[in-house]
Formats: C-alpha cells, structure tokens, sequence
C-alpha cells in the first residue's frame, strides 16, 4: 500500500448492510470490530532507516460507526479519543489515542438513511435498497430529511476535535450539502450524486449563490427551477443550446466576454478544444499545418443538448462521458460558490442567506431526476435485452457444437 503513496487511506469499518434495524449485539460488535480495524491499521509502519521515516505516515480516515443510536455514536467517538493501556497501547505506539493517528471523519449516509426509514415503517425496506445503493438515492432513502441525519452526525462529533477534516458520501443533493455545510461544518462530500445524474442523462444547470431571474414585471418568477435537464426528454430534440443556462460555453465567453456576467463552463462539452497536436503520417504532412502561432488554442464549438439527445438515444457511451465531464464541472463551481461566500469577512451570515435563497429557487423534489431514471431505464432495457439475448443464442449455439464433437 505505501507504494501506492495514497493521498488519504480509509480504514475498514463494520457497516451492517443486512435489512435494519439491527440488535444491540449487532450494533456492539460493529463497534467493536471497527476500532479494532482502526488499530490495525495505525500500527506503525516498519521502515528500514526508523530515525528518518515517519512511522505514521499515512492520512487515515475513520467511518463513525454506532448507526442511528445516539449512544452508540457517542462510545465509537469515546473509544477513539480513550487513552490506550495495555498490549493496545504498545501496538499503536507513540501515539496515546486512536484519534492521534486519525486525519479526518467519514460519514456514508445511505446506510443511515435505510436505518431510520426501516425505524420509521420496517416494511418500507425492500431488497432494492440495499442492493441499490450505485444507482441514484431510491424513493425510500429520499423519504428520510437531511434534518433527521444533522444529530446523529453531531453525536459523533461533540467530543472530537473541530480541524480534523469531515468527509461525507452519498449526500442526494446540493440542497442536503449546503445544510450539512451550515450547520455541522462538514469540509468535503464525494461527487457520486454529480457523476450519476450523468449516467441517466441529466445536465446539470445551477449555480452557487443562486442568480434571480426577474419576468418582464420584475418580480421572481414563480415556478422553482430544476437543478438540471433531463436529455432523454423529447422536448430537447431540436434545442440547439448549450448544456446549462447558468453557464457560458468558451466559444462565447471568448467572443462576447465584457457583455455576460455568467461564468464559464470550461468542461470538455461545453468548452472543447482541439487536439495540440497533429498526427502526421510522413514529412509532407506538416505542410498541411502550419506551426500554430501563439499558446492560445481557440475553442471548438460546444456540444449541444439536441446532440446529446441524440447520443443518449442511440446508446452511445460518449454521452455519460461529456455529461460526466459537465456535472463535475457544474459540481466543482458549485463548492467554489460556497467557499467564496464562506471566504467573506461575514461569511455565516451571508452564507444562511445564500443558503435559503437557493433552497427557495431551486427544486428540491428533483422529479427531472426520477424521469430521466425512467428514460435512461427504457433506452437500457431496449438496447441491452436485445443485445443480451443474441449473445445468449450465439453462447447456446456455441455449447451445443462443442458437445456434439466431444
Ligand atoms: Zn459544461
């Protein structure tokens, strides 16, 4: 692993993935089993040249384990700060503490969020959710609010140190972000919700403060704005715009720079360039390209949402890939939003009234999401079953030649 030089390694943790709620026992052994992964792995290194090397030199991340009690929470937590004694204190030496070796926290919220919905109605669960935990949040974990995961994180955290780094996976939506950053603090969220509204077919649209836009009676406009468009929908079929409103593409950018306040999506679909290079197949073809004069390489035109329609339908596996490029650059800006904001001299303040002003624009129900699933589901089982099922008759027919000449 130390080859590897990882920038963060995350230590094992027993995460009970079986149908919730789980026993006392269950939860205590889960506790148990995860500090006793955390020491193992913050054993110190052996090294060669000991006056040199850093024993501990890896940035170890811990899962807060305890599920949805409280106490439990709070006795994971405990047992990383415990001063260690015995054969555990020799292990882990010189650090005193589990915590000492612990660079930063990590919270998975799905497995949380299937917790307190099987709390709440246990014949909600179905096999599906804990199955489905790669594909976007299903209707199940989407019932459980951001509001009802806040103390069960702050259980974890009341008695640990406040600079260690918070890390948070599976957060279902920039809404859920932004309430995480305010009120526990949270410093980093994996990009999962971003990278898979690519995968079925949505382009995200929003920005970072959120910008009003006023109708002709300058007032806001009613009706509140989807976080991104699903590019399955027949209505994009001719619609030869950029991917997102909120941003410009480079082409533009370059050619009308002082007349748009709008930032730039600089993403390899709304912003691409051409090749640096040529391929040349002998001497003469350089006289095809002459040697490019300045650094600067204009943009390309940028891909369009009537295209990618197009790619999506025809199951074209470039489609997810221009998406993905444009939702993480989407996603990227949106967190660049919310540290300019925090940056300022009052940064809380300004931030809570960012906060509620892009709850109040933007559309938390997300149902351009649950259509575009159904779209992408469609186009999925159109082209795999089809695909799949001449694969097996070709494989049947395979096997059957092979018995007959054995
Ligand atoms: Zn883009």
């Amino acid at each position: 692993m130390l080859d590897c030089k990882p920038d963060v390694v995350v230590a094992l943790s027993d995460t009970p993935f079986t149908k919730p709620p789980h026993s006392q026992k269950r939860l205590t052994k889960s506790l148990e089993r995860s500090t006793a992964w955390l020491l193992n792995i913050l054993r110190p290194v052996e090294l060669e040249d000991k006056s040199k090397a850093d024993p501990h030199p890896l940035n170890v991340f811990v899962h807060m384990a305890g599920s949805t009690s409280h106490a439990a929470r709070g006795a994971f937590s405990a047992a990383l700060m415990e001063t260690l004694q015995g054969n555990e204190a020799v292990a882990i030496k010189p650090l005193g503490c589990l915590d000492e070796g612990v660079a930063g926290y990590v919270f998975d919220l799905v497995p949380l969020r299937l917790c307190l919905a099987a709390e709440k109605d246990p014949v909600e669960i179905s096999p599906s959710d804990l199955l489905d935990t790669a594909t976007t949040p299903t209707a199940t974990q989407v019932s459980v609010h951001t509001s009802k995961l806040i103390p069960l994180i702050q259980a974890s955290l009341a008695s640990l140190p406040v600079p260690k780094l918070r890390l948070i996976n599976s957060a279902i939506s920039p809404h859920e972000i932004l309430r995480l950053i305010q009120n526990i603090g949270i410093d980093m969220f994996d990009a999962h919700w971003a990278q898979r509204a690519a995968d079925i077919g949505v382009a995200l649209d929003f920005v970072f403060p959120a910008v009003t836009e006023l109708d002709a009676n300058g007032q806001m406009q009613g009706r509140k704005r989807n976080l991104g468009h699903n590019l399955y929908d027949q209505a994009y079929a001719h619609d030869f715009t950029t991917l997102a409103d909120c941003f410009l593409d480079g082409a533009s950018f370059l050619a009308n720079s002082n007349s748009s306040s709008k930032p730039i999506c600089s993403c390899a679909a709304c912003s691409p360039l051409s090749p640096s290079t040529h391929i040349l197949h002998s001497s003469v073809d350089t006289e095809s390209y002459p040697e490019p004069t300045g650094s600067h390489r204009p943009f390309l035109p940028p891909f369009t949402r009537a295209y990618l329609h197009h790619l999506l339908h025809t199951h074209q596996m470039s489609s997810h890939s221009l998406l993905a490029m444009h939702n993480l650059s989407v996603f990227d800006a949106f967190l660049s939003g919310v540290r300019v904001v925090l940056s300022q001299p009052d940064g809380a303040t300004q931030f809570t009234a960012q906060v509620d002003k892009f709850v109040e624009l933007y559309d938390e129900d997300m149902k351009v999401f649950e259509d575009a699933r159904k779209n992408w589901m469609e186009v999925e089982m159109a082209r795999g079953k089809g695909r799949l099922a001449r694969e097996k008759a070709k494989q049947t027919e395979l096997t059957l030649g092979t018995a007959i000449e054995l």
